[in-house]
């Protein structure tokens, strides 16, 4: 029978039974950078810590399993897992992007991956015909969903029979709902990609990246190039994944519950002029999010009155954080437009909508008083002056 996904975070249902370490609840970090041979010609099954470790190889296992995939690589970053991936493109191929993406995924496509021959069509996948962007070189479709940071949501069962119609691979990053509340591999996608960093490690503490597929020849490259390119999540770092990854499911449900309550808070806020947040019904994405996700995640997007509103916002606020980053147990806020949206160019940034009064809020797992108390002071506050 399978399991459920909170087991999942917990047990590797394939490892289990054997007394192998000790019986050790937790998985060893094993902090090694070679192996002794057993003989001549023999291996225990590890060489040298960049080709695999075994503490790494479990976190991959794991993560596996949470998205279904037959495999999963673990990267030191989400960026790093990103760079991996366009490493199985050739110059010369094309890939249409969502255009409101990560900022750093947009700073690679443009700055890394053009310069080595192949070109790309920014485009808004959840609302635009993709077909009419395919043409002889075309490779892959590249989105997020939601968008990071308008929230745009995207039917990826339906942009899955495009992509297999036209022979593309479909890639998702997965990082904003985390493998428990979707699962892109089942709804048609090739490859998903995670920034660890974010719900996966969860605690603002550890960088790592993931991708993860269910084709045995995707894999079978992906393989061959993390150990060529050499940018495997080290042995600690793997460990603090796995330590993070056990509370997954909790973090996940109280963070999105505490992101309900401060959008109907903000709702209700002369200030505020837009609240974007696929779990309000009123979501244009709400729909397809019910049927292709188990829940909405804890990231929300606002908009204030003016650019001074915003920017009072973020000097005012104590106990939530004016920081970069999203995903962990602590509330933070971020403005995209000189934060994780700087690099991008105006005009991908301003056919978004992200202005000067665009705020990004990921919700950690605070009580909800001290939450909507601080923001309810801040804002007061603001008005008031
Ligand atoms: C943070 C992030 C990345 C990049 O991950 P790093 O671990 O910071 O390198 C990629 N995609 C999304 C959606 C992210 O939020």
């Amino acid at each position: 029978m399978a399991r459920e996904i909170e087991t999942k975070c917990l047990h590797l249902e394939e490892e289990e039974g054997c007394s192998e370490n000790y019986g050790a609840i937790s998985y060893p970090i094993y902090q090694t950078a070679t192996y002794a041979h057993p003989g001549v010609g023999q291996s225990t099954g590890y060489d040298y810590t960049r080709l695999q470790n075994p503490t790494r190889e479990h976190l991959e296992k794991v993560v596996a399993s949470l998205e279904n995939g037959v495999d999963a690589l673990a990267l030191s970053t989400g960026m790093a897992a990103i760079a991996l991936m366009m490493e199985l493109f050739e110059p010369g191929d094309h890939l249409i992007v969502d255009s409101d993406l990560y900022g750093g995924s947009i700073r690679l496509f443009q700055n890394v991956s053009a310069k080595n021959g192949i070109s790309f069509s920014h485009i808004d996948c959840y609302k635009e015909d993709i077909e009419t962007y395919i043409n002889g070189q075309t490779k892959a479709v590249y989105i997020e969903t939601p968008t990071n940071p308008m929230m745009n949501v995207t039917d990826i069962e339906e942009l899955a029979k495009i992509t297999r119609k036209h022979n593309l691979l479909l890639i998702v990053d997965n990082t904003f709902l985390s493998p428990y509340f979707q699962n892109p591999l089942e709804l048609g996608a090739d490859i998903v990609v995670h920034s660890g960093s974010k719900y996966l490690g969860g605690h603002n503490d550890t960088l790592a990246g993931f991708l993860v597929t269910n084709r045995d020849d995707i894999s079978e490259r992906l393989r061959f190039l993390i150990k060529t390119t050499g940018a495997g999540l080290a042995p600690l770092d793997s460990w603090l994944l796995l330590r993070g990854i056990k509370t997954l499911g909790i973090r996940m449900e109280k963070a999105q519950e505490n992101a309900m309550r401060i959008a109907d808070w903000l709702l209700g806020r002369k200030a505020v002029t837009r609240v974007i947040y696929p779990g309000l019904t009123k979501h244009p994405g709400y729909a397809i999010m019910k049927k292709q996700a188990r829940g909405f995640g804890a990231m929300l997007t606002f908009q204030v009155e003016s650019k001074e509103f915003a920017l009072a916002i973020l000097e005012k606020v104590r106990m939530i954080k004016y920081a970069e980053s999203l995903g962990g147990v602590e509330t933070l806020i971020t403005y995209p437009v000189t934060q994780t949206h700087a690099d991008v160019p105006l005009e991908i940034r301003e056919r978004n909508g992200i202005t000067d009064s665009t705020l990004r809020l990921s919700v950690g797992i605070e009580n909800i008083k001290d939450l909507l108390g601080e923001l309810g002071q801040v804002f007061d506050a603001i008005e008031r002056s």
